[in-house]
């Protein structure tokens, strides 16, 4: 009953049809990549398909939640399919409550992706190591509704997955712009600063945020320098 809501003419009146309230969300957003994953991109507004509406918290066991706007965050293909489906965001694994996050708060939160790879026993192994550990921090803190959000969301194996996609990509794109650096004899800590300054501005595509955390972990391992002069003079292993 309640999905039916939207199409009622009183309730378009007031309040439009839910394509308006997509496109006003994606007008107000200047990032256009899913905001609950940051791997994918929104579909463009002159595409004839949208991205699907994820009922934050699932209308199946909040049934009166649907008609609620506050409720309807447009997201990825893949985070509301293949990921969230029906999952309560306010309960843990165990069947207690969680804080969640609101997604539509005006609260500013400081989440910071940091990479760790456990057991790395020789340096070579920072390559195809295929066991990237994301960890997820808000305001420098462990905290609930992150664990409520990368669970749900299946955040933590997706990243994990990604970056042991892409590492090779990113890697090689270190190499080169240390290459560039190198020839012009810039130093080796100011090159450091100059490829992460590179993501201030620009954390807006897919995977950014995944990339600069793998760059911000290679690049701040001792033996890097070494490591990236021999990949200049015999390749990145492929
Ligand atoms: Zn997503």
């Amino acid at each position: 009953m309640w999905d039916e809501a939207y199409d009622y003419d009183g309730v378009v009146e007031q309040y439009g049809t839910l394509k308006d309230h997509h496109e006003k969300f994606k007008a107000g957003q200047k990032i256009k990549i899913c905001p609950m994953c940051g791997i994918s991109r929104l579909k463009p507004s002159g595409l004839k398909a949208r991205d699907a509406y994820d009922h934050y918290l699932a209308k199946s066991l909040y049934p009166f939640n649907p008609i609620n706007t506050y409720n309807l965050v447009p997201t990825c293909h893949e985070c509301n399919s293949d990921f969230k489906g029906a999952d309560d965001i306010l309960l843990k694994a165990d069947g207690t409550r969680s804080a969640a996050f609101y997604p539509y708060s005006t609260e500013t939160y400081n989440l910071v992706l940091r990479y760790e790879i456990r057991h790395r026993s020789n340096k070579a192994l920072f390559i195809h190591n295929k066991d990237w550990k994301p960890k997820i921090l808000c305001n420098e803190n462990d905290d609930e509704r992150v664990r409520a959000w990368t669970k749900t969301y299946g955040i933590e194996h997706r990243y994990h997955e990604y970056t042991n996609d892409s590492e090779l990509v990113w890697l090689k794109a270190i190499v080169k712009n240390y290459k560039i650096a190198k020839r012009r004899l810039t130093p080796f800590d100011q090159f450091k600063q100059d490829y992460m300054d590179q993501y201030d501005s620009i954390l807006s595509g897919p995977m950014d945020i995944l990339e600069k955390a793998y760059a911000e972990y290679i690049l701040s391992l001792d033996e890097i320098q070494e490591t990236l002069d021999s990949f200049l003079d015999n390749g990145v292993p492929e």
